[in-house]
């Protein structure tokens, strides 16, 4: 736990918005019902994907799905930050982890850390159309299987390299068959789908 005596209050640094977007919590539901968090605010990281623990600072594999808020393409900021500013654009209804996140006691915020996660499954109905979708995918880029194809790369075959090259370019026509067959858009994917299996492998297989 971090812990600093001498400061009470947030003094607007910035600092923990520019680390990312929050992950939401079923608490959060309501900002994505009323339209407030759009799916094209949103990104879904599937359970299984590596991602940035920021408490281990270090690479984990996620064992819980959850829904972030997008970061700014290069700096990686939360998309609400306004860095001329330095402020959240969307302050009087920010997440739950917005909220907590004292950064000179973060107790609060670790109390909450993955536990009670907004997921897919909390917003769209299950037997729905898009639901069938989701189901679909997670049957043909499972993170099992991505994974595994990944880890087999330290064999050197090249066999395997092609069977990756064979998953993310399926994993591509999938995905422009979804933006054509039921009109949205590649932005709203990364939040019903997920991440392109391209980009969930790119720290696995590097220039593979
Ligand atoms: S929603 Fe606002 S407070 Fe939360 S990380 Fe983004 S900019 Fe910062």
């Amino acid at each position: 736990m971090h812990h600093n005596v001498t400061q009470k209050e947030c003094k607007r640094c910035g600092k923990c918005c520019v680390a990312g977007g929050p992950a939401l919590h079923i608490e959060d539901r309501n900002l994505v019902v009323t339209g407030r968090l759009k799916p094209s605010h949103l990104i879904t990281f599937r359970s299984g994907e590596p991602a940035y623990d920021p408490r281990g600072k270090r690479i984990v594999f996620l064992k819980k799905e959850l829904i972030k808020i997008r970061g700014q393409e290069k700096i990686g900021a939360c998309m609400f930050y306004d860095k001329d500013k330095n402020s959240c654009t969307v302050y009087s209804w920010r997440p739950l982890e917005c909220r907590l996140l004292k950064c000179w006691d973060t107790s609060e915020l670790e109390g909450v850390f993955m536990k009670d996660l907004l997921t897919r499954r909390h917003l769209i109905p299950d037997g729905s159309i898009l639901y069938t979708l989701i189901d679909r995918y997670e049957t043909l880029f499972g993170l099992e299987q991505l994974c595994a194809a990944a880890a087999d790369l330290a064999t050197g075959k090249s066999s395997i390299v092609n069977r990756l090259k064979v998953l993310i370019d399926k994993d591509l026509e999938f995905r422009r068959a979804v933006i054509r067959g039921f009109s949205i858009s590649s932005v709203d994917l990364d939040f019903f789908l997920g991440r392109p299996v391209s980009e969930i492998l790119a720290p696995m297989i590097g220039d593979s």
